[in-house]
């Protein structure tokens, strides 16, 4: 007899710079250490999240292209030996106050790679493209965010695209079912079958509107992943697909 294998969603835990402490990254990890789950905690509590996890996966929230002389970066190469399987790159928030351009990702991307790290690359428009209401010019600007951070990538369903438009991270205005699945379809016509996430104000009462998009594999969040008991019920609403 025939099974098919449900595929599980991916529920990405973007940190960013918080909790403070050691001790508090330890405690969140192990009260949202499910399968599917990835946490993504800042550099220094890593190593202490891995420690505790069973289940869950760790990703960084960035990475570097090369060891040696970079002071102050983590190479892809360091945070394959600490055992990360996922790098976020091109988060929006570091684009915009890091100055990260496409050619800089595009470096990062094909370092992970090269690591057997799984790079989930974050694409988006701002809010100025998005009060346009102009959803092709939104769809071009997409594409060519696609385009130049995976130059010279010869496999692109090694890698995650996080779909995350800017204006919706963060403020509590989530996207429409009908623009990601838009986005979605472009994604899926330039790369092939790739997983995607969504990205933007992910919360318990908007997540599974998410979940339920076609083509759509899980989500990236960040506030509502600090909030435990937020972040296990948008865990078992995944856990319905
Ligand atoms: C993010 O940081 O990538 C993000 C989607 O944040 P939030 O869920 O808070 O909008």
């Amino acid at each position: 007899m025939l099974k098919f294998l449900k595929m599980i969603k991916l529920l990405v835990a973007n940190w960013k710079a918080n909790p403070e402490t050691l001790t508090e990254a330890v405690r969140l990890a192990k009260n949202i250490d499910y399968t599917g789950v990835v946490i993504a905690p800042p550099f220094p509590f890593l190593d202490g999240v891995r420690k505790v996890i069973h289940k869950a996966k760790l990703a960084a929230q960035n990475v570097f292209w090369s060891d040696g002389p970079y002071t102050g970066e983590v190479s892809a190469n360091q945070l394959k030996k600490l055992g990360v399987r996922y790098a976020i790159i091109g988060h929006s928030e570091r684009r915009r106050n890091l100055n990260e351009i496409d050619a800089i990702i595009n470096k990062k991307v094909t370092a992970a790679l090269n690591n057997s790290i799984k790079p989930i690359l974050c694409v988006g428009e701002g809010p100025e493209l998005h009060k346009s209401g102009d959803h092709s010019k939104v769809l071009r600007f997409i594409d060519n965010q696609l385009k130049l951070d995976l130059h010279g990538i010869r496999n692109p369903r090694g890698v995650i695209i996080a779909y995350e438009p800017i204006w919706a991270i963060g403020t509590g205005n989530s996207d429409s079912t009908e623009h990601v699945s838009k986005v979605v379809a472009l994604i899926k016509e330039r790369l092939g079958s790739v997983s995607i996430l969504y990205g933007g104000s992910v919360n318990p009462n908007n997540a599974d509107k998410f979940m339920s998009i076609a083509g759509i594999s899980g989500a990236l969040i960040g506030g509502a992943s600090l909030k435990s008991s937020e972040f296990k019920k948008i865990i078992s609403i995944s856990k319905r697909y």
